[in-house]
């Protein structure tokens, strides 16, 4: 057994003595993504709150391992050889809700599962997470790549964000989260990390919302078939404006929605339906949307994100970039 190793037991051992914390060793973080792929975690802690939590990025920090925050692994790539650190997940769930005026403040751990906010806010009749129904993962992440869908993104709502900076738990107001299309603040500086959010939602008719949510869930589920191992769009889509001239000269005019543009359209033009290597298949209906179909490795998804991205280049001389993130 190395040093390494036993240093790794040892702080397992110290931290599961800790309430509010779960600590697994060389668990495969297979289990954890969507995506089905992934080698094992040096450690995987699970805090279930804010001491908790503090508490074990001390301890991580203190015993110099890599650390890396998950959520609901749902916009995940890791590595075939895991990530040989400390791997972090903030679990806690809690919910308050407060009138403020016309509206209700909302505020949320960032480990609540989003699709749990959609549920209850839409039953009580508050609008702004309707047409986020269907998107997996935790509300923590939502935030960091400002998910959304339907023509609304989750920035749209954000009143504050709590989040760790490594010395002291701090608060953005909703423009010093620098929200931009799948970007926020925390996306550029990785050692800043969410704790809750407050999100303000307007009184509205729980059936309009409700018939909103179930619509888009029905299309979502037809798209992303629940049991799917993939990670939604690999891809950003493009912001018409960002494009150069000459690309946005030869778009069809029905291909340019809410100013942007769609990556699968790109994908599709340069023949990337249907690609296979392994067991990782392009989707033969979407062309942004890779799943794997069996017992698929991050070393053939890296491999068919790579042929995409040249395939588009070359045919386009325009860059895809990834939404999905990579651990290890
Ligand atoms: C079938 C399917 C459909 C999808 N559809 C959409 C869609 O329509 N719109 C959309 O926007 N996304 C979509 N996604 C992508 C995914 O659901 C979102 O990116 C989601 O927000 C990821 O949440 P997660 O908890 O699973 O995060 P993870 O995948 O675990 O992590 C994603 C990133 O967030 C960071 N992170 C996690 N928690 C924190 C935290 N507390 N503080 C700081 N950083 C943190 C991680 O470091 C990582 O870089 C889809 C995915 C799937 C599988």
């Amino acid at each position: 057994m190395n040093e390494m190793v036993q240093s790794e037991e040892a702080l397992a051992a110290e931290l599961s003595s800790l309430p509010g914390l779960d600590v697994q060793i060389a668990e495969p973080l297979s289990r954890h993504t969507r995506f089905g792929i992934g080698g094992p975690a040096g450690l995987l802690i699970t805090a279930h709150n804010t001491p908790a939590f503090l508490s074990a990025l001390q301890a991580t920090r203190q015993a110099g391992l890599p650390r890396v925050v998950i959520g609901g692994g749902s916009n995940l790539i890791v590595a075939d050889a895991g990530f040989p650190g400390a791997v972090l997940r903030y679990a806690a769930d809690c919910v308050t809700l407060a009138p403020n005026g016309n509206t209700t403040l909302l505020t949320a751990g960032a480990g609540l599962v989003l699709q749990s906010l959609v549920d209850r806010t839409v039953a009580l009749g508050l609008k702004g997470l309707e047409t986020m129904t269907g998107i997996p993962g935790w509300l923590g992440a939502a935030i960091y790549g400002n998910a959304g869908a339907y023509g609304h993104s989750i920035s749209e709502i954000v009143s504050t964000v709590d989040f760790f900076d490594g010395a002291a738990i701090q608060t953005f107001d909703n423009p010093g989260c620098e929200f931009h299309y799948r970007e926020s603040v925390f996306k550029k500086h990785k050692d800043r990390i969410i704790l809750s959010a407050t999100l303000r939602l307007s009184a509205h008719d729980p059936e309009q919302l409700h018939k909103t949510a179930h619509d888009i869930l029905s299309i979502r589920n037809q798209k992303y078939p629940p049991t799917m191992k993939c990670a939604g769009s690999i891809f950003k889509n493009f912001l018409f404006a960002e494009l150069p001239a000459r690309v946005q000269s030869i778009l069809p005019p029905a291909v340019v929605r809410e100013g942007k543009v769609p990556s699968a359209w790109f994908l599709e033009q340069a023949g990337a339906k249907g690609l296979r290597i392994g067991d990782i298949q392009v989707a033969d209906y979407h062309a942004n949307l890779i799943y794997n179909d069996g017992a698929g490795t991050a070393h053939d998804l890296v491999a068919v994100i790579e042929r995409l991205k040249k395939m588009v280049a070359d045919r386009f001389d325009v860059a895809l970039e990834e939404e999905v993130q990579y651990v290890g």
